[in-house]
């Protein structure tokens, strides 16, 4: 877990080759996943796992199946000017969603989330490769803060007239995902966004990245990060040692579950996680996941093993396992105990 830094730009120096809006995308001949290659590829699972399992979810937002982003996530000469429609744009449409539905495409640039217009920068990132990804943030939120199941008249332009796109979207968690910048072969979030390491999608295939990604909605859902710092946590070097590690391993391993219970309501078949981390877990350490505060990999695809278990044959969908009331209680319950 670490705080939530997101620098787009990082990607140039990275394995990934870029892409930039208005469709000036995958120029380079090259076999390394474009940026959009990946975006796409994170989306569809987090479509996927967001919506079923909106109700396990306390804070819901409205999902469209659309991604957004903004020419000040990219260095300045990433962005050829006037290349593109607006400063915010509609990066990726996924398929069969309400986004697609309504009309929606790649490169409208969006201009109002119901009338009220989206903050935009007057530029790229700047020359010395200075990149933010706030305007697109602040976008996301005007979304995110409207009702769950209200219609969502968007303002977009797309070749030079604006008109209006009304989306109706879909309730799912209120959690973002990221492609994190840079060679790291983990995940982690803040409770608020996920970042998923860049280098996972040249490794493994939508599957196992599915296992990653529901493992880090499983911190979201059992609301682990707020729960940690109720419990007076630290983050850093001492959060490996004494009680602090005892905490994070705890959370831990209640993601590895609660990420198999997500991966079953989203149509997974729970037991890729077993899979995933017998087979696979040895090379998802060189990163966030390599820490003392993390169990090894065979006591992880044990403990899920014995959680898929207790799932009743006849459990509906979504299933709300037992472990889910965990999100309200103390994470230290022998606290007392411990001082
Ligand atoms: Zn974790």
């Amino acid at each position: 877990m670490i705080r939530w830094k997101y620098l787009r730009g990082a990607l140039l120096s990275a394995a990934l080759t870029i892409a930039t809006p208005a469709s000036a995308i995958a120029a380079v001949a090259t076999t390394a996943p474009t940026l959009l290659d990946v975006d796409t590829r994170l989306a569809a699972i987090a479509w996927r796992l967001t919506t079923a399992n909106a109700a396990l979810c306390r804070d819901p937002q409205p999902v469209t199946g659309a991604t957004l982003h903004a020419i000040d996530q990219y260095p300045a000469s990433a962005i050829a000017p006037g290349s593109y429609a607006a400063p915010v744009l509609v990066e990726l449409v996924l398929p069969d969603t309400p986004a697609a539905r309504a009309g929606l495409q790649p490169d409208d640039g969006l201009i109002a989330v119901a009338d009220r217009p989206v903050p935009a920068p007057a530029a790229a990132g700047d020359a010395a490769g200075r990149v933010t990804s706030a305007t697109r943030d602040a976008a996301r939120a005007m979304i995110a803060a409207r009702p769950v199941a209200a219609p969502l008249p968007l303002t977009i332009r797309r070749n030079g007239t604006s008109r209006v796109i009304t989306v109706t979207p879909v309730p799912g968690c209120r959690v973002e995902f990221e492609v994190l910048a840079g060679n790291l072969v983990g995940a982690s979030s803040d409770g608020h966004v996920v970042q998923v390491g860049g280098r996972l999608f040249t490794m493994f295939d939508d599957d196992q990245i599915a296992v990653v990604v529901a493992h880090e909605l499983g911190h979201a859902v059992l609301r682990h990060r707020a729960r940690l710092e109720a419990a007076g946590v630290t983050w850093g070097l001492l959060s490996e040692f004494g009680r602090n590690a005892r905490l994070f391993r705890q959370t831990e391993t209640e993601a590895d579950l609660m990420g198999a219970y997500l991966l079953r309501n989203a149509g997974w078949d729970p037991r890729i996680a077993v899979t995933f981390w017998r087979e696979q877990g040895g090379k998802v350490d060189g990163g966030l996941f390599r820490s003392r505060t993390h169990p090894s990999s065979k006591a992880r695809a044990e403990a899920i093993e014995r959680a898929i278990a207790t799932i009743p044959a006849d459990a509906p969908m979504p299933y709300l396992p037992p472990l889910l009331e965990q999100r309200d209680a103390p994470l230290d319950g022998a606290r007392g105990s411990t001082p």
